[in-house]
Formats: C-alpha cells, structure tokens, sequence
C-alpha cells in the first residue's frame, strides 16, 4: 500500500475549544486537516472542573467531558488527530512545513495556530524550590491532596477564585491572597467566595516566601500597605496569577506583539499570509472557551477562503 501522504489542506496546531472548532470547519469544508493535540488533547479546560458558562449545557459540564465531546465531533468530521507535538515551523514560501516530536515533518496550504497560554509562576526562587512538593499551578490536578489541609491561593482573578472555591471540597481552610484590595474576578465568582465560611480573602498582600524543607509547610505574606508579615500554616500554595501565550516556536516566524501573544487581526490573519491564530494565544483579553471556539471558527473559514484563491490563482 501506498504510504499516506503527508501534505494536509490545512494544519491546526492546538487542542483546546480554538484548534477543534477550526477542526471541525475546516473537515466540513471538505479540506485535509489534521490537527496537533499532543499526548493529552483538550487544553487549558481540561483542569477546569465545572464550566456554567458554555452555551448549550444548562447544568455544568466537567472541562474533561466538553474537550472529550469536541475531540469526537471533530474526529467524526474527519480531521486527523495526531498525537505529536509541534517542534517547530517553517512559515516561508508555501507549502509550509511543521516538525513534529515523532520525528515527522507535515506540510499544509494554511496552518491555524491555536496552541493556547500556560499559567505563570510569580518567579520566586523558593517557589520554584517547592513546585511539585506543595506548590502548584493546578488546583484540580493537585487539590486532593490537601484533604483536611489549609492551603493558599494566590491571585485576585477568575482563575484564583475560580481554584479557592474547588479547593474548598477538600481543604479545611483557603486564604486567597490578593495584592490589591480588590478582586478582579467576575461578581459571580466573587460572591460565591465571599459566602463560602472556609475563605478567608487576604487582600493587600504578596507572597514573599514558600516555607518549608523537603516538601512546602507554608507561606510568608505581606501586607503590602503596613509591611506586617504573617505565616499562613498552608502546606498547599496555589499559584494562580495570569498566562504565558504558548508561542516559542513562532518567535521569528511571525510578528508577534509585546506579552508574546500572536499579532492577528479581526479576522484572525497573522503577519504571514496563509497562517492564522485562535484563541487564547492572541486574544490577552477574553480568555474565554466559546469567545476561542468562534475565533478558530473564523481561522478556519479564512483559511479554506485562503485555500480556493490559492486554486483559482488569485
Ligand atoms: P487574570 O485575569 O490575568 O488575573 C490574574 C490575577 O493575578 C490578577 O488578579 C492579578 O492581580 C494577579 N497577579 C498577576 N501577576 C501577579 C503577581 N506577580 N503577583 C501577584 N498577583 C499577580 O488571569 P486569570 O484569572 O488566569 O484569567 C485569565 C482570563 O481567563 C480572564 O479573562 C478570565 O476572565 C478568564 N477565565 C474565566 C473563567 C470563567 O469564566 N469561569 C475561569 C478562569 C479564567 P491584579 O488584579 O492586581 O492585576
């Protein structure tokens, strides 16, 4: 038998609610397209426990549950799943090429790029110390083990709240830590977690220090309007505090703007014609799963428009 050529109409780059509903477009439009969801496809919400704000679910849907129905749907359509990952790209002169971790090259008329952000870490070197022996940037992954536990939460956004009120299930005490007096989570969010008795919300305060010896015992804070210090008796540290856009290997290959995040417009266009972004790897704002699923609905709709003026020579 022949061996399967390896050229794609177009190649998506990412698997989260941006790369499967580009996926799922541009199969329908009846182009080759294969899809980059590494080892575990699904993203950013596959450590999202409950999400009440994707439409068409009127009870919550667990993260894992929507990225598994979204993984089907666009496998039925017809994309090809791959589990490599994306080592690097070569975005001159089409076709463009993608090296992958198993040592295979792909080639594609258009490539969407819809690889996401990762959290941040806030960069102290006992934090660093501690990651995997108590600090942690996924309380979902990591919440069960503070069963009975006190544990802190760094962060004032959707993301902090959003982990102080899961890690409520288990631990016996959460203090959210806040450098300002305010929150910036939704008032949703914010209200849950103001009548939830095991939080304490600690505001005007930073992180100075994970305590600790071969595993985290606790957490040094500051009140960063009186300078008091205090010991939080947290063997937990949650670090919840923004994202880094997952954009390494396209530095150079394209423009991208001043945080990292890929420079494309309304449209989702990226510098390079022929390349688009979805998602949270270009939009520093929204972050949201359905804001991501229409942007990699329109990469995909530019992207086989791309494809017919390529046929007809425009
Ligand atoms: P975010 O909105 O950027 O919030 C980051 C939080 O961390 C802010 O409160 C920020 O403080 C704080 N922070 C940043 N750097 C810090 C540092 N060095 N030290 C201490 N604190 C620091 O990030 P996110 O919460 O991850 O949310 C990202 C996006 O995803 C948002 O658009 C959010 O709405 C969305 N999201 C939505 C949901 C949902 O709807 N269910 C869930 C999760 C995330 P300041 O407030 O002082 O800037």
């Amino acid at each position: 038998m022949a061996e399967k050529s390896e050229h794609y109409g177009i190649i998506i780059i990412g698997a989260g609610p941006a790369g499967f509903t580009a996926a799922i477009y541009a199969a329908r439009g009846g182009v080759r397209t294969c899809l980059f969801g590494g080892i575990a496809p699904g993203g950013q919400l596959l450590q999202t426990t409950e999400i009440e704000n994707f439409p068409g679910f009127p009870e919550p849907v667990a993260g894992s549950d929507l990225m598994t129905a979204m993984l089907k749907q666009a496998k039925r359509l017809g994309t090809e799943v791959l589990t490599d990952d994306a080592l690097a790209v070569d975005f001159s002169p089409p076709p463009f090429s993608v090296s992958a971790s198993s040592g295979r090259k792909y080639t594609a008329d258009a490539v969407i790029i819809a690889t996401g952000a990762r959290a941040k870490w806030l960069g102290l070197p006992s934090e660093q110390k501690y990651i995997g022996k108590g600090v942690s940037g996924c309380a979902t992954c990591d919440g069960f083990f503070y069963r009975g536990k006190e544990v802190c939460v760094i962060g004032g956004g959707d993301s902090a709240v959003e982990d102080a009120l899961f890690l409520t299930k288990f631990a016996a005490k959460v203090y959210l830590v806040h450098r300002r007096g305010q929150l910036r989570a939704n008032f949703r969010l914010q209200d849950k977690l103001k009548k939830n008795d095991k939080v304490e919300i600690v505001y005007d305060s930073v992180l100075d220090e994970v305590l600790g010896e071969a595993k985290a015992s606790g957490a040094k804070i500051r009140n960063i309007e009186t300078g008091e210090t205090r010991l939080l008796p947290t063997p937990g540290v949650f670090i919840a505090v923004g994202h880094t856009p997952a954009t390494e290997i396209f530095r150079g290959k394209l423009n991208l703007d001043d945080s990292g995040y890929i420079a494309a417009d309304d449209s989702t266009r990226t510098s390079v014609c022929g390349v688009f972004a979805a998602g949270d790897v270009m939009d520093r704002y929204y972050k949201q799963a359905v804001v991501a699923a229409g942007a990699g609905c329109k990469a995909a709709l530019e992207a086989l428009q791309h494809l017919e003026e390529i046929k007809s020579g425009e």
